[in-house]
């Protein structure tokens, strides 16, 4: 057999006699048309040898991948200066770095604290400074705002709505417009600005560095250049630097419905964070007109697949970006830092923890696109419409960034099609047809053994040894523990499924080939008819494995017509191909899925969930695997499948055992803990006729206080957790009991929507004395109106509620609303409603009004609430604000006990809660 030339090699077309004569006699006759019925010789193929086969492949499946990952995670040079040699200002990655660390030293900007204002008085501080620079240019003028506002609306998020009052809130505005570009000749303002938004307050655990201390750091340091720069600009750019975006997106509705600029806006720039390394993640771009804007930048980093995933809803995170679409109608991008994603909304997002270069690379993609759009003939200075987002686009490696129009892609799929059954027409023989039939039917055979091999493995961990996310400290581990026994399912069903096959060994390797790709166009072609973008992925790959199926087809036939390739260099071609696929698909998907996974709640089958997807990855993006597993002969394959065996089992033992944690310190468990005082009366105050007011005691609670324990993910250790925090601080003749949200437990309303996915449980504490001079503070209500409407049987109610001392207050109450005074109708029906508010610390009340339906004028309505003393979040405002305060000193000690117990691998939400009933 001539081996020489490479891998490459030529030999006679040539069937096993028996599988030929056995296709012949039970199908059609063979052909006689073209080279197809030629009939060569017997073959002297027998199987390849493992060890030359491997040693071949293997710089392609072990320095390649690493390479390529060294690439995927590859981050432009920090930039330490703000102008070049010449005097060219520039953006900095260390002066972004500046105002992130500036951001953090101010603490914690949770809304309604006065931190949060502190950090809107910074940004301020930065902008005006800019806007003085400004005034001195005759190319540019710059105006600032620190707009304030109270409102109402409704807020959807994982099909709960949350009704949401704001007051008080804040936002620093700047706009940078060229002279004489911003309005028409009679002085009526023209609709050619970008927004930019990024918001200043964090998290309610969060010193918020990458969340979104980077966003308001990249948009200072691209308003700073703009300035600096001195050069003429077609439109404005408009800086809107939010006060509150993590209180359900409150700031950015103020904007959108009031600011005097809004009219301005033809598309927005959104900058967030969920994670905090790596580049800035493109993962919404809602019209053609601006991912040609993206495509300007020096780095792109995004793919369509992402927005596609984004808008399933699955991410179950929400950007201000909703609000500007829905209020605004715009389009626009959308970029998120989101790289090792488990330090998002946690006390560990802080300056130190971010990636060199990260903000380097937001700030050049953010300056890249604003300079396309500020120049004249630009999609903002023109009238024409914008069009719809019906563009694929995808980033390879930050490198090149392709995008063609839907159009282009169907056009795509139908030449691949072509070529594909062009391939199969003349290239198989009607003897032969048989075994490709098989081998492509069996690759749907293969996707469904793979996932159902790795389904097994994720329930033998998560039911059978209740040791489930033994991947979560390495996004890229679940490809090892359920990727491997998919593999070898797979494997093990091809060497079953072909176990009588007579064809030659050559034509089922060929088979093989063929089917994997036909595989890749089928699922390209569904996704395709449904017009779903991401079907690009697949059209991607079918192109990677006809490139040496082609170059292969058209080699043999210019050596002899009656001759076949044997298939060595085409599979070295093609893995080499894929891998660069597999790649950048593996770490796109899990780097975002695993670190998810930690705070989906308990309902969601995250095991097998990851499961599917690492066997999918596996399968879908390393298509050769099969072809070449049929390179070898049933001996050689048997050699393979024993291997795959042992290195499964090995694999299953290392995670199985108990040494192997599925936390650590970098990669911790989420949970929470809160101290709940529950008040015995709520201040009821009605008001009369003359507007006395008579002040009612409500209903009586049990006036205890419990401790509240919950975590935010299906991953193990909780009852171990929670067992450790009762024994420490639990009253030990209670046991922990379950909490489950319902119209009767309010207990982790302050979470709404996310309570309706924790796992919590709970046990009295003995309760403190409360030190004296110190208040606690309550929720207190004024009945403004309270009328009854006996021909509608409606019930109308106005409220203010006064929530002094008290963040984040909630109030939960069960009625068939009619009317109300949030910005949607209310749903048909008796439901359960969740009144959310935020403001600023010196406007701590809220009114609203709703008619409900009720049968009788004397029918009571009872309500819930509950809300966080603003002193007793750890460590966010305690050790400053509540250091008399019996928690502080309690979540002080316990936050250094949970440190050491747990070996630093939980990260625990620690606040001290007050809850009441009331009802009218
Ligand atoms: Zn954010």
């Amino acid at each position: 057999m001539p081996q020489g030339a490479g891998l490459m090699y030529i030999e006679p077309r040539s069937p096993v006699r028996t599988g030929f004569s056995k296709t012949s006699t039970n199908s059609s006759p063979p052909s006689d048309m073209g080279p197809t019925s030629a009939m060569p010789p017997p073959s002297p193929y027998q199987g390849k040898s493992i060890a030359k086969t491997l040693l071949c492949l293997s710089p392609l499946i072990t320095l390649l991948p690493y390479l390529l990952s060294k690439l995927h995670y590859s981050l432009p040079e920090p930039r330490q200066e703000t102008h070049l040699s010449d005097g060219t200002p520039v953006v900095s990655e260390a002066n972004i770095m500046k105002h992130i660390q500036a951001l953090e030293d101010i603490g914690y900007r949770i809304v309604g604290t006065e931190e949060a204002e502190l950090g809107e008085l910074y940004v301020f501080d930065q902008v005006e400074a800019l806007a003085n620079t400004c005034a001195t240019s005759d190319v540019l003028e710059c105006n600032v705002w620190y707009q304030k506002g109270d409102g109402m609306h409704q807020f959807d998020i994982m099909d709960h709505a949350v009704l949401k009052s704001y007051r008080g809130i804040g936002n620093v505005i700047l706009q940078i417009g060229g002279v004489n570009t911003t309005k028409t000749i009679d002085g009526d303002p023209i609709n050619n600005a970008i927004l930019l938004n990024a918001h200043i307050d964090s998290a309610l655990p969060s010193p918020g560095a990458a969340d979104d201390g980077i966003g308001v750091g990249v948009m200072l340091d691209c308003a700073r250049v703009l300035i600096e720069r001195n050069k003429h600009i077609t439109g404005s750019a408009i800086f809107l630097f939010n006060g509150a975006e993590e209180t359900l997106q409150d700031a950015s509705h103020l904007y959108s419905m009031e600011h005097e600029t809004k009219d301005l806006v033809k598309a927005v720039i959104n900058l967030e964070a969920a994670g905090s390394t790596g580049g800035a993640l493109l993962f919404q771009a809602t019209s053609k007109e601006m991912v040609e804007a993206y495509s300007k930048v020096p780095r792109p980093h995004g793919t369509v697949v992402a927005a596609d995933v984004f808008s399933s809803g699955i991410i179950m995170s929400d950007t201000d970006f909703v609000q500007f679409e829905k209020y605004l109608g715009i389009s626009g991008l959308d970029m998120a830092i989101v790289g090792h994603s488990y330090y998002y909304h946690t006390q560990r997002d802080t300056v130190e923890n971010l990636q060199s270069g990260s903000s380097q690379h937001f700030a050049d993609a953010t300056i890249a696109v604003l300079d396309h759009l500020l120049q004249v003939g630009s999609p903002l200075n023109t009238d024409t419409p914008w069009s719809p987002p019906n563009m694929v686009y995808y980033s390879f490696y930050d490198r090149i960034f392709i995008y063609y129009s839907m159009n282009a892609a169907n056009l795509l799929c139908a030449c691949i099609m072509l070529v594909y059954v062009g391939i199969l027409a003349t290239r198989v023989r009607d003897s032969e047809r048989k075994v490709y039939r098989k081998a492509l039917a069996a690759a749907f055979g293969n996707l469904l053994i793979g996932i159902i091999a790795a389904v097994s493995v994720a329930v033998f961990f998560a039911y059978g040894l209740k040791k489930s996310h033994t991947w979560f400290t390495h996004e890229q581990l679940p490809l090892i523990i359920f990727g491997v026994p998919a593999a070898t399912a797979i494997l093990a069903y091809q060497h079953w499924l072909f176990r009588r096959e007579t064809a030659d060994q050559a034509v089922q390797e060929h088979a093989a080939v063929l089917a994997a790709i036909g595989f890749e166009i089928i699922l390209m072609s569904l996704m395709q008819a449904f017009q779903i973008r991401s079907a690009y992925l697949f059209s991607n790959m079918a192109i990677v494995g006809l490139i040496p199926v082609l170059l292969n087809e058209i080699y043999s036939l210019s050596m002899n017509q009656t001759a076949t390739v044997h298939f060595g260099l085409l599979q070295w071609l093609w893995t080499a191909l894929c891998m660069p696929m597999i790649v950048e698909a593996s770490t796109n998907f899990l780097d975002i899925f695993v670190p998810l996974t930690g705070r989906m709640g308990k309902e969601a089958p995250t095991e097998i969930i990851i499961a599917v997807l690492s066997s999918f990855l596996v399968y879908v993006f390393l298509p050769p695997l099969v072809p070449l597993f049929h390179r070898f002969n049933r001996t050689g394959q048997r050699k393979i499948l024993l291997t795959c065996l042992l290195a499964s089992s090995l694999v299953i033992a290392v995670f199985a055992s108990p040494a192997w944690s599925s936390y650590d310190s970098t990669h911790p468990k989420r949970a929470g803990i809160q101290y709940m005082y529950n008040v015995s009366e709520t201040c009821l105050i009605y008001f009369d006729n003359a507007h006395r007011s008579k002040i009612y005691p409500s209903q009586t609670t049990s006036g205890t206080h419990t401790l509240h324990v919950a975590q935010l993910d299906s991953g193990p250790g909780f009852p171990e957790f929670v067992t450790k925090v009762h024994e420490r601080y639990g009253m030990q003749t209670r046991m922990p009991i379950q909490s489950v949200p319902s119209d009767s437990n309010s207990d982790w309303d302050i979470l709404y929507p996310i309570s309706a996915f924790i796992e919590a449980e709970k046990f009295p504490v003995i309760g403190h004395t409360w030190p004296s001079g110190e208040i606690l503070p309550e929720i207190s209500v004024s009945v403004m109106e309270d009328t009854w409407d006996q021909h509608l049987n409606t019930r109308n109610i106005t409220l203010r509620v006064i929530h002094e001392g008290l963040i984040y207050p909630v109030l939960a109450f069960s009625a068939d609303v009619v009317e109300w005074s949030f910005q949607a109708a209310a749903p048909v029906g008796h439901t359960r409603h969740y009144v959310k508010a935020a403001s600023s610390p010196d406007k701590e009340d809220f009114v609203f009004h709703m008619s409900f339906k009720t049968e009788s004028q004397h029918g009571k309505l009872g309500f819930h609430w509950v809300g966080i003393d603003t002193r007793q979040m750890y460590p966010a405002t305690s050790e400053k604000h509540g250091a008399a305060l019996p928690t502080t000193a309690m979540f002080r000690e316990m936050d250094s006990w949970l440190k050491t117990e747990f070996q630093d691998s939980m990260e625990v939400l620690l606040v001290g809660a007050v809850a009441g009933v009331f009802s009218l």
